[in-house]
């Protein structure tokens, strides 16, 4: 969509100087649709409500966001700004503590989740996979995190980051504006596909373009590296039925529900009906994911979402734990 909505999901690490003061809640000073940054007061026993009737023991939830505090408040202050700028209001509903969030996480029965972080430009991404060594350490439920961006060095990097343990990395197409086939991310993708380790990638245009989303720079990186485990974020939003015919072409491709489906995304990027029946085929390689917590809504929300989509609970097991409890070796 042409919104100008600018670096959506993201850093907003460049300009300005100070800190958002944290907030609790999210019901802001800014009207929203009726459930827009609004929790539910019993949303814990909501969410454990969804996946104990489903006979699950919890949550695999392949897109959080855990970054270091200065970067999450500067994506925070993003948000808020996207709303008077553009009209897509987007109070975060989650902010709190680093600590605060992952208790929530846990207070969701969510057994494994992310720390997605991403470069918005060269010489940073080995930092930040140097601050998501430590938060895995000191959160051992989460999937230790590692990013990538085009640059020299970045095969020595991304292979030392896979040598400590990496289980997911994340690469943010549209925030970083580069092309994912770049000759320098060639050999990275490489380690990546050999290693096996899923590569979370925000490379649908939604809810922002940027100058190399869309389909084509992917269908370009597969080409070379077909057993590449590319998890497509947000479905490929909006270019959905794009991003399934590259999952149906590679086995490895996987798609992650983040933000899908949801009231909020389908205002502006509506699934396509006619799509569902491929979601019903690819339910082995469709994964969790809620962008928590920076999304507009109750996480709880997200789940609804999937349910709606009536595919029965055999796909909801399969996406909401399954896939990525297997996945992970969970
Ligand atoms: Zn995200």
């Amino acid at each position: 969509m042409g919104s100008g909505v600018g670096r959506a999901d993201v850093d907003g690490a460049e300009g300005g100087g100070g800190t958002a003061p944290p907030q609790q809640g999210g019901a802001e000073v800014r009207p929203a649709p009726e459930g827009v940054g609004v929790r539910p007061p019993q949303e814990g026993a909501e969410v454990r409500q969804f996946w104990e009737g489903l006979g699950l023991p919890g949550l695999v939830d392949v897109h959080t966001h855990f970054m270091p505090e200065r970067v999450l408040r500067k994506v925070w202050e993003y948000f808020d700004a996207v709303g008077p700028l553009t009209g897509l209001d987007w109070p975060i509903t989650y902010r709190g503590e680093e600590g605060e969030r992952a208790a929530l996480l846990r207070q969701f029965g969510v057994r494994a989740f992310t720390a997605m972080l991403y470069p918005h430009k060269p010489g940073m991404a080995e930092w930040l996979n140097g601050w998501a060594v430590d938060f895995a350490r000191r959160t051992p439920d989460c999937l230790h995190t590692a990013t990538l961006f085009p640059e020299p060095g970045v095969a020595s990097y991304v292979r030392r980051a896979v040598d400590e343990g990496a289980r997911v990395f994340k690469a943010h197409v549209q925030v970083g504006a580069y092309d994912p086939a770049d000759e320098l991310l060639d050999a990275a993708w490489g380690v990546l596909a050999e290693a096996g380790i899923p590569v979370v990638i925000h490379c649908g245009s939604g809810p922002a373009p940027g100058k190399h989303t869309g389909p084509e720079p992917i269908r370009r990186v597969l080409a070379r590296h077909p057993r590449l485990r590319l998890v497509v974020a947000h479905m490929g939003m909006p270019e959905y039925e794009d991003f399934l015919d590259i999952a149906e072409r590679y086995g490895e491709v996987r798609l992650d529900t983040t933000m899908a489906f949801t009231d909020f995304s389908e205002r502006f990027a509506p699934f396509p009906r006619r799509a569902l029946p491929r979601l019903d085929d690819l339910g082995e390689r469709i994964l969790l994911g809620s962008d928590f917590p920076n999304i507009p809504y109750a996480y709880v929300h997200q789940l609804h979402a999937l349910e709606r989509l009536g595919l029965g609970d055999d796909w909801l097991r399969a996406v909401c734990y399954g896939n990525g409890a297997r996945l992970f070796g969970l």
